[in-house]
């Protein structure tokens, strides 16, 4: 089974999620397990008729809709079989969606879009919401700030988003806005570099003059 790569195009994207789509029946699914929390019992496909397997009998009652498994009739296989995990073991490995599906995208894409907009607000349209942001205490106060601040980025994202196509933002033409700078000028601003902090040896040489070399 191939891989998700790191900029694979959405359409090979959506094709290899619809092969980890057509597996689905196939897996164990995991239903809770007596009074312990996390310990599941792993149901073999067949016990539930997702597939039907010849050597799970019952299971080759199941509509033709389901697939039919390619086991040898009479050689042991997993498909109607039931494995009991407890919380302990291989908690590392468990998946509540299965990966590579398009649930499992879909669940995954959340990360990136959050992800995003973290950094929108941590810099990147000149508001920075970190710690001491706000200097109020308890959580009610903390967001009436926030909120505020939140608006702010947003109208930023709108406007830079309007500047990006060359349009003119309705939104601050409306209010006749022009107090925020320019990004597209602050940030192809020449940035000059700090002078460096003159080592000791630099200023006691410039003062006293190099010492002689040895010959
Ligand atoms: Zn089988």
């Amino acid at each position: 089974m191939n891989q998700f790569t790191l900029g694979m195009a959405d359409e090979a994207k959506r094709e290899l999620q619809e092969q980890y789509n057509e597996r689905l029946p196939y897996r164990f699914d995991a239903v809770p397990h007596g009074t312990r929390p996390g310990s599941q019992r792993l149901r073999g496909p067949a016990v539930k008729k997702h597939v039907r397997c010849l050597n799970t009998p019952r299971s080759m009652r199941a509509n033709f809709d389901r697939p039919t498994t390619n086991c040898t009739p009479g050689e042991e296989c997993g498909c109607g079989t039931t494995v009991v995990v407890h919380a302990e073991e291989q908690a590392r490995e468990r998946q509540r969606i299965p990966f590579g599906t398009t649930e499992w995208a879909a669940s995954y894409g959340r990360r990136s879009a959050i992800e995003h907009f973290n950094a929108e607000i941590k810099g990147n349209r000149g508001v920075r919401i970190e710690r001491g942001f706000t200097r109020v205490y308890g959580a009610v106060k903390n967001q009436v700030l926030v909120t505020f601040a939140l608006v702010g980025a947003n109208v930023r994202l709108l406007r830079d988003w309007h500047i990006c196509r060359s349009i003119a933002d309705p939104w601050m033409a409306v209010i006749d806005d022009t107090d925020d700078p320019d990004w597209s000028v602050a940030h192809a601003r020449f940035k000059r570099r700090q002078p460096r902090v003159r080592a000791f040896h630099e200023a006691y040489y410039a003062s006293r003059g190099r010492p002689l070399q040895a010959a």
